[in-house]
């Protein structure tokens, strides 16, 4: 900003005071709600993380639980195919009787409601043993893959199943191979664990409506899941990319859908190095209903706070503005002569002091025209007060009509007299002024009774006296000169060697 375009600011800001108040306080009204807005959207954002953490926290506290109940179950029932698979390979038990020897082989072997009987296979896939029978009914497993993983390699370890429908329950079967004490294949040892019983850990969670959780096997396949959708259990879903990631991560989360109701949700995993991998997940609906209240109430309060503030906004702008047309009409009133609507006294006061020190500093001339009715008393008593009246407002547009200049100023002096200050110019130039008002002022009037006026023109340069009283008084007399002289007529005060006269006809020039 210049330093020019900055005076002007100022000046325009000096001129319209309520205008910057009205900006004020829009401004003010607009950074306070934006502040405020602000605030909230901050506080809301890390409310929103808050409940992404929280979420995250609970789903893997809730996978790691799964994942310890399923664990400590299949350590358990692989506890006991072990001792059976040490055991059926004992000497000693080699002249046992059936009894004795089924006795011996299941005695330190667990039970439990969704275990299903342990089996010994023989080499050829055939039942030899059954937990719960002496004679089981025989049975043909060599296809079952239970079986032959086992036959095929050596060290699988313990084998986890597929579900299947294992003496006509659903339930995943598992496996322990069983070998000589030279190493070659003798059979497996078999147990099943029912789905019921995962199903049944499930249900003693607290849980969402919406919350899934789904077992894995370490390839991919679904073991079973919550809630349960028949067809997808046993299915290999390895091949969806974030399950991908997940089987060979282990732990973390990620977003997705799911894959019955493709309700977006957030998925937190966790790996049993044994055998499984717990899934667990939860709607972001679920997670941010909470959260979501609080936003709504936030934002509902904030738009409150808005709208409130805009209205008082909009009606303090409207008090401020009246206010400033009051002030602004108040202060046209007491600067304008209600009669005339010329400048009244008390203004050209103080626009004569401020071009009086403006003429100083710039060592400028200053003239004044003294104008006065002629005979306007006898006006008055012939044609009334009011007849008076109109021919002074005749008279003040004839003189606002001839004076444009800016700075220039036409004002009701007093009574029937008329005074216009025009800074910048000498007595000569005022004198051509003084003139045109003169003549407009006696052409105008042929239809008024024939009024006319006298002027008085003086000039002066500020640094010749000290105060503006003697330009005043100096056209006064140059006034009185006019009228002295005949009346209609401009006279010019001789206060400055410099002055000329015009070679107007009407004109005079006194000492
Ligand atoms: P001169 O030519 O010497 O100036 O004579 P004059 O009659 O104009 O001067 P004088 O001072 O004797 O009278 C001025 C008159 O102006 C007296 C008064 O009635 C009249 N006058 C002053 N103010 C007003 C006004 O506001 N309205 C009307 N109608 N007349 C006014
Ligand atoms: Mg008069
Ligand atoms: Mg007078």
């Amino acid at each position: 900003m210049t330093l020019k375009s900055t005076m002007a600011w100022v000046r325009g800001v000096a001129k319209r005071p309520w205008q910057i108040s009205v900006k004020l306080l829009v401004i003010s009204l607009i950074v306070t709600v934006l502040a405020f807005s602000v605030v909230c959207a901050s506080v809301l954002i890390s409310m929103r993380q808050s409940a992404q953490e929280l979420a995250r926290q609970t789903l893997e506290n809730l996978a790691a639980t799964v994942d310890a109940d399923v664990s400590r179950t299949i350590e358990l029932y692989d506890h006991s195919l072990q001792v059976v698979a040490k055991n059926i390979g004992q000497q000693e038990l080699a002249g046992v009787s059936k009894p004795v020897l089924q006795m011996l082989l299941f005695a330190r072997t667990e039970t439990a409601p969704h275990f299903g009987p342990l089996q010994v296979i023989d080499a050829e896939g055939r039942v030899r043993f059954d937990a719960s029978t002496l004679d089981p009914p025989p049975e043909e497993l060599e296809r079952e893959k239970f079986f032959t993983v086992h036959r095929n390699k050596t060290d699988v370890g313990l084998y986890l199943s597929r579900p299947i429908i294992f003496h006509g329950i659903p339930s995943i079967v598992l496996s322990r191979r069983v070998h000589t004490a030279d190493g070659h294949f003798a059979g497996v040892v078999a147990g099943a664990i029912r789905l019921s019983y995962f199903q049944d850990l499930f249900s003693r969670l607290r849980l969402a409506d919406d919350d899934i959780i789904a077992l894995l096997r370490r390839d991919g396949m679904l073991i079973t899941r919550r809630p349960l959708i028949p067809e997808m259990v046993g299915k290999n879903i390895s091949q969806i990319p974030s399950v991908e990631r997940m089987l060979t991560t282990p732990s973390g989360w990620f977003s997705g859908k799911g894959l019955d109701d493709g309700v977006s949700r957030m998925f937190v995993w966790t790996d049993n190095p044994r055998s499984m991998v717990v899934l667990v997940g939860r709607s972001w609906e679920t997670i941010f209903g909470l959260w979501r209240k609080e936003a709504l109430r936030l934002a509902a309060i904030l738009l409150a706070l808005a709208v409130f503030v805009a209205a008082v906004t909009v009606v303090l702008i409207r008090e401020i503005n009246r206010r400033a047309s009051a002030e602004r009409r108040l202060k046209e009133l007491s600067i304008t002569d209600p009669l005339t609507g010329l400048t009244n006294r008390r203004r050209f006061d103080s626009a004569i002091d401020e071009e009086w020190r403006r003429a100083q500093r710039n060592r400028s001339p200053i003239a004044l025209l003294m104008i006065d009715a002629d005979h306007f008393k006898r006006f008055n008593d012939t044609y009334g007060h009011q007849a008076g009246d109109q021919i002074l407002i005749g008279i003040a547009l004839c003189i606002a009509d001839s004076v444009h200049r800016a700075g220039d100023c036409a004002a009701r002096f007093g009574g029937e007299e008329f005074a216009v200050l025009l800074p910048g110019l000498t007595a000569l130039e005022a004198l051509t002024v003084a003139e045109i008002i003169r003549a407009k002022v006696e052409r105008w009037s042929v239809d008024q009774a024939g009024v006319t006026v006298s002027i008085g023109v003086a000039d002066l340069m500020p640094d010749q006296v000290d105060h503006w009283s003697h330009l005043v008084e100096s056209a006064d007399k140059a006034l009185y000169a006019a009228k002295e002289s005949g009346r209609n007529v401009c006279v010019v005060a001789n206060c400055r060697k410099t002055t000329r006269v015009a070679e107007l006809p009407a004109t005079r020039e006194i000492a």
